[in-house]
């Protein structure tokens, strides 16, 4: 049986005598729809391996396993093993990590778990207390990744697809937009999960197959810069700079202008692409 019911996931809870843990920002999805709508943005297929964190009770790694090839799913809290066993019995195709996924390497997990020709996508219902921690783990394991499906926080979303010159763009927009196409597929109320979390959701897809042309000299450069440029909202960009790079004000000018882009402007004014010119100017 698939948990996909407050009915359902209250049953097994009992059954097994779990109580859903608040410190792991365990909320079920009990929405047979929106779990749908998680599995047809991952669109698995026979050639499709599936990265969960997070598997909970197993109701989207269940769902994933009927169509993908093969799902590893990382889960932190080794008392749901008993339940994962049950929902999961009938999938040979399977396999749960009992770890907390931020002391895995991800790269040395998924390597021998990959054959050529095969497509890795990431999908997870995040515990949203970690939600930007697990992200860029993911994003930055240089895993060859070629989709993320996440639910996150539905704040966390707007600062996902956040174009430039809104208040919700920032060091996340950024972040994600340059490693991948990002859209928002869908919002979700509380009343999806069970128990059901005092934030709205939205299920987020990062597209990195359709990553933007611009690339960095030096990544992490163009993330110091980013992270500096954004770090004093209320300075002009080469204030911020200067602050949080910890470099002369006069040198930077130097280098903001030799980008192409105004000194007194500020940081949520620029586009990626202003961003990448700007980190090669710092990466020299
Ligand atoms: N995927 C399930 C669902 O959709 O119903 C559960 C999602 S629940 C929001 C988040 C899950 O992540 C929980 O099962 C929790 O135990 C697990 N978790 C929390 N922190 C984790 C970590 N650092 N590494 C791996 N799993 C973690």
């Amino acid at each position: 049986m698939t948990p996909v019911s407050a009915r359902e996931v209250k049953e097994l809870l009992r059954r097994h005598g779990v109580i859903a843990k608040k410190g792991y920002g365990q909320n079920f999805l009990v929405d047979g729809r929106v779990l749908e709508i998680i599995v047809r943005a991952v669109a698995p297929d026979a050639h499709t391996v599936v990265l969960e964190v997070g598997p909970g009770l197993g109701a989207l790694t269940s769902a994933l396993a009927e169509r993908a090839k093969r799902v590893v799913a990382i889960e932190k809290d080794a008392s749901l093993r008993p339940v994962l066993d049950e929902v999961l019995s009938r999938h040979g195709n399977v396999e749960i990590v009992y770890e907390d996924c931020l002391k895995v390497d991800l790269r040395a997990l998924m390597a021998p778990r990959m054959a050529q020709g095969e497509r890795l996508v990431f999908a997870a219902n995040l515990p949203y207390y970690v939600t930007t921690p697990i992200l860029f783990q993911v994003l930055e394991s240089e895993l060859p990744v070629s989709r993320a499906v996440v639910m996150v926080q539905r704040e966390v979303a707007d600062r996902m697809v956040a174009e430039p010159g809104g208040k919700d763009y920032g060091v996340l927009s950024v972040g994600v937009q340059y490693r991948g196409r990002v859209r928002r597929v869908a919002n979700v109320p509380p009343s999806a999960f069970l128990p059901q979390p005092g934030v709205e959701s939205a299920v987020v897809e990062i597209d990195c197959e359709m990553r933007p042309a611009v690339r960095a000299a030096d990544e992490a450069v163009l993330f110091r810069v980013v992270r500096a440029a954004f770090g004093t909202r209320r300075k002009t960009l080469e204030n911020a700079l200067a602050a949080g790079l910890g470099e002369p004000k006069e040198a930077v000018r130097h280098k903001v202008t030799a980008a192409g882009i105004d000194p007194g402007t500020r940081a949520e004014r620029l586009s990626l692409a202003d961003f990448v010119r700007l980190a090669d100017e710092f990466a020299q």
